[in-house]
């Protein structure tokens, strides 16, 4: 394998070859980032969440203060006083952990109160609670779609959702594509039993939203069922914080709603939202849901979040200033951010050697983004990702745009053709 142009992908499975060999292979590649500065994965902070954090930069030996752009804690709600004294509450009322699956003793008040919650929030009946998002999505999608039925994604959707239909007939279309969609959903017709499209309502790479009310249109017009997983989109998104299905006040229109509580909510864990029966179905039927133990009393912590998106509506209101003032900050400086439309920016830049070396020097000037790369995007569509957050600062903010701009120089990076794909 050529490390020049490889990536972690290359290294899933070498054909015919033991893992511990391949393991060993992955290492020298892992060493070869590394002593290119291009290694960025895992680097360690020494300070909580926040638009700067103190970081074991890679081969460093003392820290750096750096403006942080790699968090999904978009409102700052990890470190809210008001949450986390009710964190600190569930665990003085309930202790670390909560000793069981949910079958089987490890369901609580918390617990169901969450779900309660949740559900009301997008103003539905019933919800049933993950460990986590990628859970959520995952086992969700592996327990209601078996072999004789149809999963069909927009090409962009997560990780966890091309892992919960691994077990069923897929088909893909392009992103955001609904000539795709459509085709892809007259040539089911009268085929399969259960067909379900799955989108994102926030993309996580490109940051840019599902046209959620023509999908729905589409979907039921030829028979599917929707999910919509808005992991990027509650806290940030709509009027209220409720997300894409609130753009578009599709509340009744989406069959299933998936997200998380680990990104605007500043917690961990994840949901899924449906009508009553399909969740109690879930309840017994979902394996990581029934096998796996509940989530720890810390969650009451999510339930103030959940309020404090309508209670403190100002959060938001900030977050989208600085979304705004980053994003057209870059456009003037000639850079290409796409269509994003959340708190999520790419600033794209094509082949992958420039995408890491970008990310090194802006590491250098003191900012801490991700270089994204195959196969988390097409091959040719590498980018820097930024999430922005309510607590950053214009300073922050301009340093930020002044580091852009530094490297710009050295990398050309406003000039170049963007990729078809
Ligand atoms: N869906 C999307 C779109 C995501 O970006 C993520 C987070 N990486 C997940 C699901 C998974 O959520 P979690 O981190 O809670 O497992």
């Amino acid at each position: 394998i050529d490390f020049t142009k490889a990536s972690f992908k290359d290294f899933e499975n070498i054909a015919g070859q033991d893992i511990y060999a391949t393991a060993a292979e992955f290492n020298a590649y892992l060493n070869f980032l590394k002593e290119n500065g291009h290694l960025n994965y895992r680097i360690e902070s020494l300070t909580p969440v926040g638009p700067e954090m103190n970081l074991m930069l890679p081969g460093d030996t003392s820290p750096t203060w750096s403006v942080c752009l790699v968090s999904n804690d978009y409102l700052g709600f990890s470190q809210h006083p008001e949450i986390k004294a009710a964190v600190i509450k569930g665990i003085e009322l309930f202790g670390t952990g909560s000793g069981a699956s949910p079958a089987i003793g490890g369901h609580f008040v918390y617990h169901r109160q969450l779900e309660k919650r949740i559900a009301a929030f997008y103003k539905r009946k019933d919800a049933i609670l993950y460990t986590t998002g990628y859970t959520a999505n995952s086992a969700t999608l592996q327990c209601l779609l078996h072999k004789e039925d149809l999963a069909i994604l927009d090409m962009a959707v997560h990780a966890s959702v091309y892992e919960g239909v691994l077990n069923t007939n897929v088909k893909t279309f392009l992103h955001n594509n609904l000539e795709m969609l459509e085709l892809v959903l007259k040539n089911a017709e009268h085929q399969y039993c259960t067909k379900m499209v799955v989108i994102d309502g926030v993309y996580s790479q490109d940051g840019d939203l599902a046209p959620l009310d023509k999908i729905a249109e589409l979907t039921h017009r030829y028979g599917a069922y929707l999910v919509v997983d808005d992991a990027h989109g509650i806290g940030v998104v709509g009027d209220t914080g409720r997300g894409v299905v609130e753009m578009h006040d599709a509340f009744e229109e989406v069959d299933i709603i998936t997200g998380t509580f680990s990104k605007a909510l500043g917690n961990i864990g994840g949901y899924v939202i449906a009508g009553t029966e399909l969740i109690n179905y879930l309840k017994f039927q979902s394996r990581q849901h029934l096998f796996s133990t509940t989530a720890t009393p810390a969650i009451m912590g999510i339930i103030r979040a959940i309020e404090l998106i309508d209670e403190e509506p100002e959060w938001r209101t900030k977050l989208w200033e600085n979304i705004n003032y980053l994003k057209n900050g870059l456009v003037s400086l000639g850079f290409d951010v796409g269509t994003t439309a959340s708190a999520v920016i790419p600033v794209k830049i094509g082949d992958i050697p420039k995408t890491l070396e970008a990310g090194r020097l802006l590491l250098k000037a003191g900012i801490y983004t991700n270089p994204i790369m195959y196969p988390a995007v097409s091959k040719k569509n590498a980018r820097i990702r930024m999430n922005v957050m309510a607590t950053h600062t214009k300073e922050h903010l301009d340093k930020v745009l002044q580091a852009f701009e530094d490297i710009d120089r050295t990398l050309n990076l406003t000039n170049r053709t963007p990729s078809p794909l």
